[in-house]
């Protein structure tokens, strides 16, 4: 294939847009919700709005706070809205950023530096739960925190006992989720604030995917435990709006108790020959259009709207905990309370990696956890009005993959089978850096992860993982 180059004269806007309707042919099928992640969709009017307000701003660039006044005045009601919201304090202040990982990012350098000016810790480590979310992994390795690993308890709830002991002098923060990615579970934010206050260290709640639908369930009547600024202890929260808020990609929060903490959290560098030079964030250029869409979507929705797209949601993950429940073969991983949840296998004759291949070839998208083995859902409003086909769906992958265990060493259930469960990690990881890579070659972009022709495992890999199989066995 010839290596693309930009075009030596303009073409025509309607022909672009044309590509770029036909670029996404192949892409998951959101709009018909065949998609358990990564997209949270409600329809082609809403995305309009969304579009509407961001077009208005995309221009806009929120790097100086002080030029954008429009653009300061939007991050600030936001702030608010979201401090409200989580039951913070008349201090309770925040910045918003690109996306749940900056937002975790900014928390990880923050509560570092916090440390290092403080109580002058030069090799710090932070104690999470083994089932936060990867970008806390991203984050230590970024900043340098080694991350002290709160263990899973038998059904999957983060063992907050271990807590006390993963703490010493060169712990500069905990982590809760709520709810943590892998299954759903809210993790016990109260006792761990009772051990990190006692023990004078930052409490981070990670409500990346829960901060904009969880109050609304609380408001709806759920019987949810505190996880927000109401527990003493918790200093800080990261909330997304792109997800359960419903905005824009490239809008997320994260909130502090108080300025004090925000502070370590800024950059400052004076001596730039470019002038003095301030940003409260990761990012330089900050995306106006996504302040914009998320400052509208807002507006439009307001706590009713909110209440009312959390109580489908509700409606939806109950049908579906209780679908899962009524398929044999299946079971609900840890305990969800939140909108997302994890099935896996009790049968060694289904597996439920082989399962969800099934499921793609019916046109459905989904995720796969590991350790334990299972298929991820993160359930938004407009899931509703699938619940039932995917149900019916996943009954029959089920029996498919019972009658066939040959499905089980094919396709991709034998490649995540592999990278989940062969005990030479390091192999793991050199290999899906490779396949990485790949796409990313010069001329590359084509190989994928997912549902698409796998690239070969290499012969030592596979071998390795029949050996440790066969000794299993
Ligand atoms: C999605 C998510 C993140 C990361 O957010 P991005 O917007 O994808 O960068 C962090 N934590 C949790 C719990 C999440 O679900």
């Amino acid at each position: 294939m010839d290596r693309p180059s930009l075009p030596p004269q303009g073409r025509p806007e309607a022909e672009v847009l044309d590509d770029l309707k036909r670029f996404g042919q192949n892409d998951p099928d959101y709009r018909n919700h065949r998609i358990w992640s990564l997209v949270y969709h409600l329809d082609d009017a809403h995305d309009d709005f969304t579009a509407a307000a961001y077009r208005q701003y995309s221009s806009a660039n929120g790097l100086n706070p002080a030029a954008f006044q429009s653009l300061k005045r939007m991050e600030s009601e936001i702030v608010a809205m979201v401090a409200t919201l989580l039951h913070g304090g008349p201090e309770t202040c925040g910045v918003l950023t690109a996306g749940g990982t900056e937002s975790c990012l900014m928390a990880v350098k923050t509560y570092r530096d916090m440390a290092r000016k403080r109580r002058g810790v030069h090799r710090p480590n932070m104690a999470i739960p083994a089932t936060a979310h990867v970008a806390w992994f991203k984050a230590a390795e970024y900043f340098g925190v080694t991350p002290r690993l709160l263990p899973m308890t038998a059904d999957l709830a983060t063992d907050v006992t271990r807590l006390n002991r993963k703490i010493d002098r060169n712990t500069v923060m905990v982590l809760g989720s709520a709810p943590e990615y892998p299954h759903g579970t809210i993790d016990a934010i109260a006792a761990m604030g009772k051990t990190a206050a006692r023990r004078h260290v930052p409490l981070h709640i990670d409500a990346c995917v829960g901060g904009m639908i969880l109050p609304f369930m609380a408001m709806n009547g759920a019987d949810l435990p505190e996880w927000d600024f109401r527990v003493p202890g918790v200093t800080s929260i990261s909330t997304d709006l792109h997800k359960y808020g419903y905005t824009s990609k490239g809008a997320s929060l994260i909130l502090y108790r108080n300025l004090d903490l925000l502070k370590y959290q800024m950059f400052v560098y004076q001596d730039w020959p470019g002038g003095v030079f301030a940003s409260p964030a990761l990012l330089g250029t900050r995306p106006g259009g996504a302040y914009a869409s998320a400052w509208a979507v807002m507006q439009k929705l307001g706590i009713q709207g909110y209440r009312d797209l959390a109580a489908q949601t509700t409606e939806a993950v109950e049908i579906l905990k209780a679908g899962i429940a009524n398929i044999d073969g299946l079971r609900i991983l840890g305990h969800p309370q939140g909108p997302l949840l994890s099935f896996g296998s009790t049968e060694s004759a289904v597996s439920i990696f082989a399962v969800a291949d099934q499921l793609e070839t019916k046109g459905w998208s989904v995720n796969r956890v590991q350790n334990p083995d299972g298929i991820h859902a993160m359930v938004t409003a407009r899931h509703r009005e699938v619940t039932e086909h995917y149900l019916s769906d996943l009954a029959q992958a089920v029996a498919t993959v019972r009658a066939d265990p040959k499905l089980a060493r094919i396709g991709g259930a034998a490649t995540y089978g592999m990278m989940a469960h062969v005990p030479l990690r390091g192999m793991v990881r050199a290999k899906v850096l490779d396949v990485f890579a790949e796409m990313y070659r010069a001329g590359g972009g084509k190989l994928r992860l997912d549902n698409r022709p796998r690239p070969p495992v290499p012969e030592r890999l596979m071998a390795r993982y029949a050996q440790w199989k066969a000794r299993r066995s």
